[in-house]
């Protein structure tokens, strides 16, 4: 199998359009991707051939739509290599799943206990984890962030120890594109008996994810940023953890048996599905992990590291550029301030030439406070973009630069 650019482009109709007369360069891959073909006819179709509520109709229309949610679950499952189809829930995304989380671990953490999140975390993950801390006594540490903008690996080791009942972590910083040793953080984590959950928002999107292999309890992304559709995500949990852990939202479909003072918890995954679930979304996050999947993983893996390198390699010999984030293990994310300029500015002007880049704090405040910026511009790379445009991001930069100057 090999990779071909322009075949991929032509199946997400967005890229065909135009900002202002100029082609789009859609650069903002880590906020959200955008959506081949496919995805958009197994929503489409959904709707227009069975849609229904699932598990609890007698008809046919709701025996289909059951089967096509649960086979979009064990896609799901295969995906991330998860041991069993139980283990995966589904959720609103990488947000919802560290709520469920942090709700239930708020209720089994004692004052005195500790949890370890980092400096590089996405507010999803830092602020759920303040908030558990919180309703439970407990206290957060945060692992430190290198100059390099990497985690401090010395500075975790030390953290560890017997009060340490839960590590938080993310696999790729959304700000700064550095691939954290996740396996090795966890391995590091079990040593003194800590759940481990990783965060995979960033991670889940550039190819197949081991959730055995890391040796997590859980693992949370969302479709969006794999392909997807909007509003779905998944929170894989190992199911001797997640069968005990406290439910979040009560309702129908969670629940075993009720009786007017109380109620009794179903199984896996349901325990944790109340209500009506998003069956259209899932069926398409299915969709998009089956499409994505299908590519030669190798030869994505080698475009994407190209169009980093390539842009890095600009960014470097770009007067008055500074990156933000030179970890050694990087993947899809050019993150940069101009010695000219507000990052909201150069987002501004770049739009005007039609790239779309994300400009601001990308929900990490502690990060932009430790690398004494107000926020940055940030270019990341999907497997649609090309050599050719982040040429043109860096003509349009250029641009930037005279205006500002
Ligand atoms: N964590 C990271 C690292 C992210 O990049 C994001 C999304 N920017 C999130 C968590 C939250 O994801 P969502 O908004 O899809 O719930």
């Amino acid at each position: 199998m090999s990779f071909d650019v322009s075949a991929i482009r032509e199946q997400f109709p967005i890229l065909k359009r135009e900002i202002d007369g100029k082609p789009l360069v859609y650069l903002d891959n880590a906020a959200t991707t955008q959506k081949p073909q496919c995805v958009i006819d197994a929503l489409v179709d959904y709707y227009t051939s069975c849609n229904s509520n699932v598990h609890r109709g007698a008809h046919r229309l709701a025996d289909e739509a059951t089967r096509r949610f649960e086979a979009a679950r064990d896609i799901v499952k295969d995906f991330i290599n998860a041991p069993k189809r139980e283990e995966v829930i589904w959720t609103t995304g990488t947000t919802e799943g560290i709520n469920i989380i942090a709700n239930g671990l708020g209720k089994l953490l004692q004052p005195g206990d500790e949890v370890i999140a980092t400096g590089m975390d996405h507010h999803a993950n830092l602020v759920t984890w303040q908030q558990a801390c919180k309703a439970s006594g407990a206290s957060l540490k945060t692992v430190p962030v290198t100059d390099e903008g990497e985690l401090d690996q010395a500075a975790y080791a030390q953290m560890l120890g017997e009060k340490t009942k839960f590590v938080a972590i993310p696999h790729v910083s959304n700000a700064l594109g550095t691939v954290n040793p996740v396996q090795q953080m966890t391995a590091q984590a079990k040593q003194v008996g800590a759940w481990v959950l990783i965060d995979g928002a960033q991670g889940a999107t550039h190819g197949w994810v081991d959730v055995q292999a890391i040796g997590c309890d859980f693992y949370v992304f969302s479709a969006h940023k794999l392909y997807g559709p909007m509003g779905i995500g998944v929170l894989w949990g190992k199911e001797a953890v997640l069968a005990d852990w406290p439910v979040w939202r009560t309702g129908g479909e969670m629940i075993a048996t009720v009786t007017l003072q109380d109620a009794t918890w179903n199984v896996l995954p349901y325990r944790f599905e109340a209500g009506t679930p998003n069956v259209a979304d899932a069926i398409a996050m299915g969709e998009a992990i089956r499409w994505f999947t299908a590519l030669d993983q190798e030869a994505v893996a080698a475009h994407e590291k190209a169009l980093l390198d390539y842009a890095t390699q600009l960014a470097n010999e770009f007067e008055g550029l500074t990156i933000i984030g030179k970890a050694k293990h990087k993947i899809g994310v050019l993150s940069f301030v101009l010695d000219q300029g507000h990052p909201a500015d150069i987002g501004f002007l770049l739009d005007r030439q039609g790239i779309a880049v994300r400009t601001g704090d990308h929900c990490a405040q502690p990060l932009m406070a430790r690398f004494n910026v107000p926020g940055t511009a940030r270019a990341s790379f999907a497997i649609y973009n090309t050599l050719e445009e982040v040429d043109a991001l860096f003509a349009a930069l250029k641009k930037v630069r005279t205006m500002l100057a």
